[in-house]
């Protein structure tokens, strides 16, 4: 069912606790944590509780949590700093969307490029 926990999935496994995270923030229906393969010196993943593929689909299922998503990466943002950040959602394989539960990118630390590559 929509929103339920995947068994295969790597995200719902760090919100169950199966795999650990460097979690910077949780909420009733968020959890935020350290991206394992930082690419600018803030690299946090803002990710909802439950199981949608990606944000598009969290935001037609539950608006109201993908309305926390973007609420928390600016809690995210503040708490580490960052007067100029970026929020990216990846979607789709040839934009580079690697895992299939919906995640928020929250970049910062350094300068960027736009349009990015
Ligand atoms: P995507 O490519 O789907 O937009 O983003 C997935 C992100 O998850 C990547 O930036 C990748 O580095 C990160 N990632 C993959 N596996 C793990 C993990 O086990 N732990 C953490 N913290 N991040 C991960
Ligand atoms: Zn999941």
């Amino acid at each position: 069912m929509a929103g339920e926990p995947q068994d295969d999935c790597l995200f719902c496994k760090i919100v169950g606790g199966h795999i650990p995270a460097t979690i910077v923030r949780e909420t009733e229906t968020t959890v935020a944590f350290r991206d394992i393969n930082p690419q600018a010196p803030t690299h946090i993943l803002v990710i909802p509780k439950v199981h949608h593929p990606d944000a598009a689909s969290l935001a037609a299922a539950e608006p109201g949590i993908a309305a926390d998503i973007l609420r928390e990466a600016g809690q995210v943002a503040e708490g580490e700093k960052l007067d100029s950040y970026r929020i990216v959602f990846n979607t789709g394989t040839g934009a580079g969307q690697t895992v299939w539960h919906a995640h928020a990118h929250v970049l910062g630390g350094r300068g960027m490029e736009w349009p990015p590559g």
